[in-house]
């Protein structure tokens, strides 16, 4: 049976003292609703080799559990929990896609527990909060032994479950842009709750005298990783905005994704959804900064 170590670090000095000892494995813990599950997972199977101890370092003990308005950009620990968010007054009024995102993952007593940067981390095509804080444009802090860099989300992910992120280096923040536009994210699960999307959209729309000046749109769980649609966001700018447009440029989604077969659903039926997903995404969007 493989060895395991648990320890709650109070500075990042002592963090990356931990993360980079010889003959160990580590693995950073937010809300465990990701990881603990796969732990659990791995413990269950007869290991073919014998693998070093995996140490596991909890995030909970550094501080990254707040938030910071500073007008035009808000900045969110990586450790701020889904409930605190979307109880959090600033994240509510001046970010509405991600506020939206918060009200459809998983349920209360996830929430609880999960963290907005463990779901960043999880790199997951079906993370709720990546398309909001993508059509956001938001930037990612991480931190090293080595300093602290900044990366933006739209180049964060490489394939599932992967980021650019070195070994050992930390999520710190996010920073997000409020904007002057209205932004909105919609969710297709089987359920209504406690479940990952089949497909989810987002979108951020700047509009003068009803017609698109910009726009910025999200599509998940029907690529790799979440995926800008660049060409619905070009069949709409400089157009007015109603539910002739709005549909002639969410069937061009088709372009952006690459949707597979999974235990939630068909290829075949991320397809024909996304377009309507996006649909309602960029329709709320624009309804929210007219109204
Ligand atoms: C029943 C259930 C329902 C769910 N529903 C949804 C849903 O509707 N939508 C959705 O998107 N997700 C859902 N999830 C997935 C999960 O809850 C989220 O992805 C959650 O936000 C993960 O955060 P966490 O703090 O628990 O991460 P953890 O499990 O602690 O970590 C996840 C991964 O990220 C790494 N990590 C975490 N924080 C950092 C950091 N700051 N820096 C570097 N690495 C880090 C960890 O090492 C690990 O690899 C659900 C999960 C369950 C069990």
């Amino acid at each position: 049976m493989r060895e395991y170590e648990y320890h709650a670090p109070e500075s990042f000095g002592r963090l990356f003292e931990l993360a980079s000892a010889d003959g160990v494995e580590s693995r950073f813990l937010a809300g465990g609703t990701d990881l603990t599950p796969r732990i659990s997972a791995e413990r269950n199977q007869i290991p073919r080799y014998k693998k070093p101890p995996l140490r596991i370092l909890y995030l909970g003990a550094l501080g990254l559990d707040s938030v910071t308005d500073a007008g035009e950009d808000v900045t969110i620990g990586a450790l701020c929990t889904l409930s605190s968010l979307l109880e959090n007054a600033v994240v509510k009024a001046k970010l509405p896609a991600l506020h939206e995102a918060l009200t459809e993952m998983a349920g209360v007593s996830i929430r609880n527990t999960a963290t907005i940067g463990g779901n960043i981390m999880n790199a997951s095509p079906a993370a709720d909060s990546v398309p909001a804080l993508l059509v956001l444009g938001t930037e990612c802090t991480l931190r090293s032994a080595s300093g602290e860099r900044r990366v933006a989300l739209a180049e964060f992910f490489t394939e599932p479950g992967k980021t650019v992120a070195k070994p050992g280096e930390v999520l710190v923040s996010v920073t997000v842009k409020a904007g002057r536009g209205g932004s909105s994210f919609k969710k297709l699960g089987r359920r209504k709750a406690e479940t990952l999307s089949v497909v989810n959209a987002a979108a951020y729309v700047e509009l003068r005298d009803g017609v698109c000046e910009a726009v910025r749109v999200a599509v998940g769980s029907a690529a790799p990783t979440v995926v800008r649609c660049a060409d619905t966001e070009r069949a709409l700018v400089g157009r007015k905005i109603g539910e002739d447009s709005i549909r002639a440029a969410s069937s061009l989604v088709e372009k952006a994704i690459s949707p597979i077969d999974d235990i939630r659903a068909s290829a075949w039926y991320r397809g024909r959804v996304a377009p309507t997903v996006v649909a309602r995404a960029i329709s709320a969007a624009a309804e929210r900064k007219r109204g």
